[in-house]
């Protein structure tokens, strides 16, 4: 999608801190870090959010989370890690480009506090 900020990204229009990469899907660090690991895996295709996954397109879902245990077990996350996505405005995302966050290094227990 020509003005999607993570399209722009996967293409290299706009430049970021890649950490892996195949034919589906793309990953890099939060350009505002919430935790002292934080990152961003997005697929290529471009999906506007979690709302919007199908019977047709949900495959790309597994692969995230495949590619996202990789890279956690690469980065050592031996005590745990958060996965998050926003979904729509009340849900606090502000990129409608469907994207999981991944935050590590610090407490992650729920609810804070
Ligand atoms: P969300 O608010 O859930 O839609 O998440 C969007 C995330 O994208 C935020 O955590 C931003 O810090 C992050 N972000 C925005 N622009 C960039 C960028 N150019 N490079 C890396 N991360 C970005």
């Amino acid at each position: 999608m020509s003005d999607c900020l993570f399209c722009k990204i996967i293409s290299g229009e706009i430049p970021s801190k890649k950490i892996y990469e195949d034919e589906l899907v793309y990953a890099f660090y939060d350009i505002d870090p919430q935790a002292p690991t934080h990152f961003l895996v997005v697929p290529k295709q471009h999906i506007p959010s979690a709302a919007a996954i199908t019977e047709e397109n949900g495959a790309i879902v597994s692969h995230i989370f495949q590619v996202i245990g990789k890279l956690a077990r690469e980065m050592g996350f031996s005590d745990g890690f958060r996965v998050v996505s926003n979904v729509g405005e009340q849900g606090g995302q502000t990129v409608f480009h469907l994207h999981f966050h991944v935050l590590a290094g610090r407490d992650m227990t729920w609810p804070p506090g």
